[in-house]
């Protein structure tokens, strides 16, 4: 069998062992079906069996998804899209050698964590910069390098539990820092930070409540305030802020995110942050600060498990020059889509009806997500698909190759143009016309 035409050209695209593998394994299938009293296939078909299992064996299953929700930062998804430039950057090292950890002026070893830290400086002002894997990581080496077998204070009202379990009050547990939480659920006072001073608390720590919001009767102290009291009594004052932002979301119609720059105002000591939330960059934690903090997180053992490797650093570096040059909103993905104008979405929702001559455009909102934000929402418009059954609608669509992801509403699909990066929307309408065809075919919507 491997030497038929169709085995050779097998070989070569799979390799021999493969191959191989795939023919006994075919061969023992027909071998206990032919027992079991039924025909022997021709050796096409058993080609046709074995060519199947390679296909499935190697297919990826990571995918390009086009992304029709409408939530920007959506974490299934992969959180944020890359620029042109980060995606060039990554290409560039990841291709070849690098002075990841080489001093070119020095010709000796040099440090992997000068390459974003500058860049962090420059923006934030911060005197230091550390990143590693991502925020949870960022969090788990503040607590572990500043407050092991010590107590750390918090308000009762940031015990949160972000997505995909990361709960602030396991993670202090992990580190083997002590909580020592103060306030109620809805309230928190200045005094509750200053009695707990009488535990000798190694740090005070702040917890972005980045995915939901306290409304009613609730109070909580300004971060300065905090900050105030800690240093009172000479205790740092750490920031976990989740997405962070160097640019502020209420000049497009959002809520205003908490800024990293006005953490650093308010005097906190050392602030976290996500590299793929609202930075728009890979997949990454970011604390900056004080030198000797991130000095004394640096030489932490578990710095070393966590730190970031050389494709994250160097799209981070490209994102953050984005900012630095001030062309974030035009070159970052994740600002593009939403500093983008309801109008501007309209008119590609139009495009989009025009083209498929199915549907209706409405308006509707896309949604932040990526624990920023919690509960805004921005104004958008969508193509609207009317249908029996738009769960099946869905499942096709989510076949297509690339997925398309949409949502359901009442009776209908919703595809929102926000998210959807421009260069494929030629994909997906070649798919939804190809969708809707079968399924008016066989019934509307099945
Ligand atoms: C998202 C988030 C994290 C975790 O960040 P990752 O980069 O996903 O690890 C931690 N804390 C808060 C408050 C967050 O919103």
């Amino acid at each position: 069998m491997l030497q038929s035409a169709q085995a050779v050209e097998m070989t070569a695209c799979f390799g021999r062992p493969l191959t191989l593998r795939a023919m006994r394994q075919t061969l023992d299938q027909i071998r206990s079906t032919y027992r079991e009293g039924q025909l022997v296939p021709d050796e096409a078909e058993l080609l046709r069996l074995a060519q199947e299992l390679l296909t499935t064996w190697t297919a990826p299953t990571l995918l390009p998804v086009i992304n029709a929700t409408g939530v920007i930062l959506h974490t299934n998804l992969g959180r944020a899209p890359l620029s042109q430039a980060a995606l060039r950057a990554v290409a560039e090292i990841a291709l070849g050698y690098s002075n990841l950890e080489y001093d070119l002026e020095k010709g000796k070893r040099g440090s992997r964590l000068v390459h974003a830290e500058a860049l962090l400086q420059r923006l934030t002002g911060a005197q230091a910069a550390l990143v590693v894997n991502n925020n949870a990581a960022a969090v788990m080496l503040v607590l572990s390098a500043l407050a092991r077998r010590r107590s750390v204070v918090i308000a009762r009202s940031q015990l949160v539990e972000i997505g995909g379990g990361f709960r602030v009050p396991d993670v202090m547990k992990q580190s083997g820092a002590r909580l020592l939480e103060v306030g109620t659920t809805n309230r928190v006072h200045v005094r509750d930070y200053e009695e707990a001073l009488q535990e000798k608390p190694a740090l005070f720590m702040r917890a972005h409540r980045s995915n939901f919001q306290l409304v009613g009767f609730t109070s909580e102290p300004e971060l300065s305030e905090i900050v105030a009291v800690a240093h009172r009594a000479g205790i740092p004052v750490v920031d976990d802020l989740g997405s962070g932002t160097f640019l502020d979301t209420s000049r497009f119609g959002l809520a205003h995110e908490p800024m990293v720059q006005e953490s650093l105002a308010a005097g906190v000591d050392l602030v976290c942050f996500s590299g793929d939330k609202l930075l728009g960059g890979p997949q990454a934690g970011i604390v900056i600060g004080r030198a000797d903090l991130v000095q004394r997180l640096r030489k932490h053992p578990l710095a070393r498990a966590i730190r970031a490797d050389k494709l994250c650093l160097s799209a981070l570096t490209a994102t953050l020059l984005h900012y630095l040059k001030d062309e974030a909103e035009q070159e970052i993905p994740v600002w593009r889509m939403l500093s983008m104008p309801a109008g501007d979405v309209r008119r590609r929702a139009e495009t989009w009806l025009a083209r498929l001559g199915e549907g209706r455009v409405t308006s509707s909102e896309s949604t932040i997500g990526g624990g920023s934000l919690p509960g805004e929402t921005l104004p958008t418009w969508v193509l609207a698909l009317d249908v029996r059954n738009p769960n099946k609608i869905l499942e096709r669509l989510r076949r297509e190759k690339p997925a398309i992801v949409a949502r359901a509403q009442d009776n209908s699909v919703l595809l929102d143009p926000r998210t959807v990066l421009p260069e494929q929307d030629e994909l997906l309408l070649d798919s939804l016309q190809r969708v809707l065809k079968s399924s008016w075919a066989i019934g509307r919507g099945l």
